[in-house]
């Protein structure tokens, strides 16, 4: 389940050290403890000093801050498409996170099981191992993102029976067919909730000529977004500014006339979808058509992309338990399982 990456030292004070699960994500990071369970889930975000470089906040903080700094300030994504955009930062970010899933417990550097995507380079799981050692990890294991988003959405990958996972993300999607433990087969798509935030906002600029943020247009797709028409939509009020006046100004907007801009980029998204299932071997196709499509990560719950990936495929889809908290969980499930997992993968390296 787990590729071994970093070096492996002899846990002589095992008693003081803990194992973590960690899904770095794109869009947020969670960690996962034994003894209390999902401890930190807060926003890939850290807000710095522009001349010093100094980091004044972190996760919900600064997702505060963001599109509020003033001109000294600014907020930024360490993470991007899945991968570490900026290793210093990433790093610093995930040493104020593991302090916090650490409670004060000063002397304990955990071993981590942290999610990648899958098909990313050598250099960019390298670089995941190095940011957890420099941010205070003793070590960091790699488990692959579909993996451990299947593992903790409960479905049975150890199975000699096909298993397909889908999970949405804010800058990835990402596509895979598991069978025995492993993935058969997998699609990264650089594309996610960001894009559908995205075409919302470019949608509002050409029907109304307003500008909306980004984060604007992500409340409008949490709040009333939707893929199928409803009789009685439901409305709410948007800011942006006037493109004519160059003020301020609110809109009313229905979730119906949002529909087109959700659709389009999630087209592509299905599109990869099917022609993944194009080429998954006849059995495992089969088995999938049985158990459904599943679907994990936070862009899981928009209303009725069940139903429209249902039948624009022709397989049932079926959303996650705590979607956006599959990858997570299954992270910390291989972490609980750690210990046996070494022994039984790394026999030689707990004897050195
Ligand atoms: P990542 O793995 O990239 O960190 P997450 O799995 O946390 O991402 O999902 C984040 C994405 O899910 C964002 O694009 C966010 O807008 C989207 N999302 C979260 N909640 C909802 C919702 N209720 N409806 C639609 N999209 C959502
Ligand atoms: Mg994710």
């Amino acid at each position: 389940v787990i590729k071994k990456e970093g070096s492996c030292v002899f846990d002589l004070f095992g008693s003081l050290s803990s194992t973590m699960g960690v899904d770095l994500g794109t869009a947020n990071t969670l960690i996962y403890t034994k003894e209390n369970g999902i401890i930190v889930r807060e926003p890939s975000l850290v807000a710095r000093h522009k001349k010093t470089g100094r980091i004044l906040a972190v996760g919900s903080e600064a997702k505060q801050m963001e599109g509020r700094t003033p001109d000294f300030l600014e907020t930024l994504h360490p993470l991007r498409d899945g991968v570490i955009a900026d290793f210093d930062v990433t790093a610093a970010m995930l040493r104020i996170f593991l302090k916090k899933a650490l409670r004060g417990r000063k002397f304990v550097q955990p071993t981590l099981v942290v999610s990648v995507p899958c098909g990313v380079t050598a250099v960019e799981r390298r670089a995941v191992i190095d940011a957890a050692t420099q941010a205070g990890a003793r070590d960091a294991y790699l488990i692959e993102e579909p993996l451990a988003a299947a593992l903790g959405a409960d479905m049975p990958v150890r199975e000699a029976a096909g298993n397909m996972v889908v999970d949405l993300g804010g800058g990835t999607t990402e596509v895979a067919v598991i069978s025995m433990g492993k993935i058969v087969l997998s699609r990264t798509l650089r594309l996610g909730g960001d894009a559908l935030d995205e075409s919302l906002v470019q949608y509002i600029r050409r029907q109304y000529n307003l500008m909306i943020s980004p984060a604007m247009a992500e409340r409008m797709k949490m709040e009333i977004g939707s893929l199928a028409e409803s009789t009685q939509p439901q409305a709410m009020e948007i800011r942006g500014r006037d493109l004519l006046t160059g003020l301020p100004k609110p809109l009313a907007i229905n979730q119906n006339q949002l529909l087109p801009a959700l659709y389009e980029p999630l087209r592509e998204i299905i599109d990869v979808v099917k022609t993944t299932l194009e080429m998954t071997p006849p059995e495992l196709a089969s088995d999938i058509m049985d158990r459904g499509i599943v679907l994990t990560g936070g862009g899981a719950l928009l209303r009725n992309l069940d139903r429209v990936m249902a039948r624009d495929t022709g397989m049932p889809v079926r959303i996650a338990p705590d979607a956006p908290l599959c990858v997570v969980l299954g992270t910390g499930r291989a972490a609980r399982n750690f210990n046996s997992f070494r022994r039984k993968n790394h026999p030689a390296k707990s004897h050195k």
